[in-house]
């Protein structure tokens, strides 16, 4: 068994039975219900508007070499500049480079999980470069020393007590202040943050083709002022981002906003298409898009699971997840944790060491059901199951199982050369390691089908 799955299995037994982390994450996930419930009102077709974006990201992930060149094109027109990376050293290497450039010592961020994906933090802190999380919940783990639990809400295992907590011991705030008083108390701290910056470093919603634009979208006005301060403004961005068209977001935005936290739209919107012009007041003079691979093309060359790369990264399917919802995001040791995190990190981190996490589903579909895109997240974990055992991923000891496992099943002669007894004392020596401790193992009748026939024949 590799180290992370180890790790895994671990990290979950400890949270699925820790009651206190499930009730504060299941209250926070189920604040979003009732308002997902009422976003979705807003369509008047749900469906088709779901099968209409799943045909936009199609399209966009067919041509996707196509609209990633008209989208450099028109961003390099309009005076940025884009660097392509194919993996995490190089986005570092090329990050690292700017930050050393402009002498950056204090970096701000909003949130972007791939900057999470490239590890951008450590390296920056690593090398002299005080990195800042501006958006509420970022900051919050941050200053916990913790990494996002969740794609959208990175806080969202905390309570609000926890909170006020950590403020206190942090930053010598007085105990038990109010969800107001501390957002006041950062928000006091970041205005500071954003002054001084010499680098705004923001993530991307969508990348806009036809426009060379890159639509970014919040809550908190913190992205803005990231990318309005400093003097330099860097996007980070996987490639599977692109639209064809600025009027793809039509859709897009009150999807993803309606999908992750039930708004009709997210607060602010904002579409950059490159830095400022001599005739505009604001915005940085310089601007950098790093494009990321890492992985992204594995996917897209394979048809079984290239429809991974249509996620917007709502969220949604994290709170549909019994799992997630039990586990927690941190067991998952990957950056994009529940459904879909489970089907994208073994091709972004290695399938030997994240098969495992093909596993860590029931397989209700219920991430399907209310993935905006409607990607078949839950067929995908079966073909990562498949494509583990076909790349000869599984463990000798598995292989071993599964194979007699077959043998005895399929000769009934086999089948009934045992008891029931017998057969349930096999079936535990094989499977009780991977069946784990908390689940009751399935016994077998005490007597086989055939026993049950000759004596119905004799009465
Ligand atoms: S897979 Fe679908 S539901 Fe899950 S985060 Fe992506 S878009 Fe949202």
């Amino acid at each position: 068994m590799q180290q992370t799955e180890k790790t895994f299995l671990a990290k979950s037994e400890v949270r699925a039975a820790d009651l206190d982390h499930r009730r504060k994450l299941n209250f926070n996930i189920a604040q979003y219900r009732g308002a997902v419930a009422r976003g979705k009102a807003q369509f008047a077709d749900l469906e088709t508007a779901r099968e209409r974006a799943k045909n936009v990201k199609w399209r966009a992930m067919e041509n996707l070499d196509k609209y990633l060149e008209d989208f450099e094109a028109r961003f390099t027109r309009q005076g940025g500049h884009v660097i392509w990376a194919q993996d995490i050293e190089e986005a570092q290497r090329e990050i690292l480079k700017i930050c050393r450039e402009k002498n950056a010592r204090t970096v701000i961020k909003s949130k972007s999980m791939v900057t999470e994906e490239i590890h951008l933090n450590r390296l920056l802190a690593d090398n002299g470069i005080t990195p800042i999380e501006s958006d509420l919940g970022e900051y919050i783990q941050q200053l916990d020393g913790e990494p996002p639990y969740h794609i959208v809400t990175p806080a969202i295992h905390k309570s609000k007590e926890d909170v006020a907590q950590l403020f206190h011991e942090k930053l010598g705030v007085p105990a038990g202040l109010s969800p107001r008083e501390l957002t006041q108390v950062a928000r006091e701290k970041l205005r500071q943050a954003f002054r001084e910056a010499e680098i705004g470093i923001t993530g991307a919603n969508f990348i806009l083709a036809d426009i060379g634009g890159v639509a970014v979208t919040e809550n908190e006005g913190n992205a803005r002022l990231t990318t309005t301060f400093p003097k330099t403004h860097i996007v980070v961005t996987g490639i599977e981002k692109v639209l064809p068209s600025v009027s793809d977001l039509a859709l897009f935005w009150p999807m993803l906003a309606t999908a992750g936290s039930g708004q009709r739209m997210t607060v602010y919107n904002t579409v950059f298409t490159g830095p400022r012009k001599e005739t505009e007041t604001d915005g940085p003079e310089e601007m950098y898009v790093v494009l990321l691979d890492n992985g992204r093309s594995t996917i897209l060359a394979r048809e079984t699971v290239r429809e991974s790369l249509y996620c917007i990264r709502c969220g949604a399917c994290l709170n549909a997840c019994p799992v997630y919802k039990t586990i927690g995001g941190h067991a998952y040791g990957a950056t994009y944790t529940g459904p879909i995190g489970s089907v994208i990190t073994p091709y972004m981190q290695g399938m030997q060491s994240y098969k495992h996490l093909s596993y860590a589903s029931s397989l209700c579909g219920n991430c399907t059901e209310v993935c905006p895109v409607h990607i078949h997240i839950h067929e995908m974990l079966l073909t990562n199951r498949h494509e583990a055992v076909e790349s000869h991923e599984a463990s000798a000891r598995e292989k071993m199982a599964w194979f007699l496992w077959k043998r005895v099943s399929l000769s009934r002669r086999m089948m009934n050369m045992a008891s029931g007894k017998t057969k349930n004392k096999a079936f535990k020596k094989m499977f009780s390691g991977a069946w784990g401790t908390r689940r009751h193992m399935p016994e077998f009748a005490p007597k086989s089908f055939n026993q049950l026939y000759a004596e119905k024949g004799k009465g």
